[in-house]
């Protein structure tokens, strides 16, 4: 976001940019439950990223990158066009598996791209208004918990009624705190959500979503939240990559390799680190990103991303409370929720500069890439 932000400054020097992205919107995946259960509209989630590099001077290719020549700089799409390039930077991304359950398209919502949440809000209020349905969240990470939540506020919100499973797998919150894991389970219990702990989901059979322990569920959609992987662009393009087929980088955010290569985010794995697929990394090298592609044109020195203090983590959990902690400080309730929605509003108030909270609510035509589960990834 900070290069798109200051694209000005490349083409100031005489550089042409190019952002390539197969929806001109991005969505800010902090506010993606609370879009699920209606706290936001799109609008208030979103950056028009298309609107804010051709602004800038630069060029907005809508498609996928589906190849990368390293050696040969150049750049192969989805269209079937190929672009070449001096410098360019990744920024991928990640997606959540959802192949291996054997689950059809129309019962499973994979909780990235952060837009499926919308298009899973659409669909929701059409099936509440035929009857009660059971809904199942596979996943006990803080999306998973943030998706549960969130679905029994849009259910409240309409009146209807839903049996809200969460199935857990290892445990909910595991690599939180054992309080901030009481007071999740607590918050979701309270409000009568099924959570099932140590149990997997091993495959779907029809309305059914079949468990490791041999039990069933029905289910009438399904929130995939299993943990996010790397396309695998990198590893396909023969590139140096991390063990989950990340483009591998030094601390300069480039390959060593191939230093003209750049990346940032869940698509990067950094030399030395071991970071979580977290957004609060992504935003942190937003500044190295933009400095380090401007060195490598002007032949300027390179800065060296740090990993920085360890993040503030805070969950929305769809009852107008949040769950807030960093190191060995929790604190829950409504507080905490306000001060993430300060935290997020600050953050999206920086780079919506392209008129988004003035559009209008109509669905921007990359929905069907969008749904698709993994698409081009
Ligand atoms: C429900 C949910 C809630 C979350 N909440 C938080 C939170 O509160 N705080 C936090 O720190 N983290 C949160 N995360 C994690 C966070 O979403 C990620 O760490 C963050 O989005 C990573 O940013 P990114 O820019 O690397 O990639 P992404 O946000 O995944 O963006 C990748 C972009 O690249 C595009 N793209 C993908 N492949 C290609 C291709 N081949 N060619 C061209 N374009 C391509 C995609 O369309 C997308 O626009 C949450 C995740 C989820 C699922």
């Amino acid at each position: 976001m900070t290069v798109l932000l200051r694209a000005g400054d490349f083409i100031e020097k005489g550089h042409r940019m190019t952002l390539i992205s197969p929806s001109p919107y991005q969505y800010y995946s902090g506010m993606g439950p609370g879009m699920l259960s209606g706290m936001f509209r799109p609008q208030e989630a979103r950056f028009h990223i298309r609107k804010m590099v051709e602004d800038r001077g630069g060029v907005f290719v809508a498609a996928r990158v589906v190849h990368i020549d390293g050696p040969k700089r150049l750049l192969w799409l989805s269209n079937d066009a190929h672009i070449p390039f001096d410098v360019a930077s990744f920024n991928t991304g990640s997606h959540v598996p959802v192949a291996w359950t054997g689950g059809s398209v129309e019962r499973l919502v994979p909780v990235k791209p952060v837009f499926n949440l919308y298009l899973a809000r659409l669909e929701l209020q059409n099936l509440l208004r035929r009857g009660p349905l059971h809904l199942v969240v596979v996943g006990g990470g803080a999306a998973g918990v943030e998706v549960a939540g969130n679905l029994w506020k849009l259910v409240r919100d309409a009146g209807a009624e839903a049996r809200i499973t969460l199935v857990a797998g290892r445990g909910l919150l595991r690599d939180a705190p054992p309080k901030v894991r009481g007071l999740a389970l607590s918050s979701l219990l309270r409000r009568s959500l099924n959570v099932i702990e140590r149990v997997h989901l091993d495959s779907f059979a029809g309305r059914k979503v079949l468990l490791s322990d041999g039990s069933a569920l029905d289910c009438d959609l399904a929130f995939v939240a299993v943990g996010v992987t790397p396309s695998r662009l990198f590893v396909n393009s023969k590139l140096p990559t991390g063990h989950r087929g990340e483009l591998w980088v030094d601390r300069t955010l480039r390959s060593p390799d191939y230093p003209h290569l750049l990346g940032g985010g869940d698509c990067i794995a950094v030399e030395g680190m071991r970071l979580a697929k977290v957004g609060v990394y992504a935003v942190r090298q937003n500044p190295i990103l933009h400095h380090n592609l401007m060195a490598s044109l002007e032949g300027k020195s390179f800065r060296h991303f740090g990993a920085g203090p360890s993040p503030m983590l805070i969950l929305n959990m769809g009852d107008g409370t949040g769950i807030l902690w960093k190191k060995g400080f929790t604190v829950a309730g409504k507080m905490a929720l306000k001060l993430k929605n300060f935290i997020d509003f600050r953050f999206m108030r920086k780079f919506q500069v392209s008129g988004e909270l003035e559009e209008s609510e109509a669905l921007p035509d990359h929905s069907a890439i969008e749904r698709e589960p993994g698409a081009g990834t």
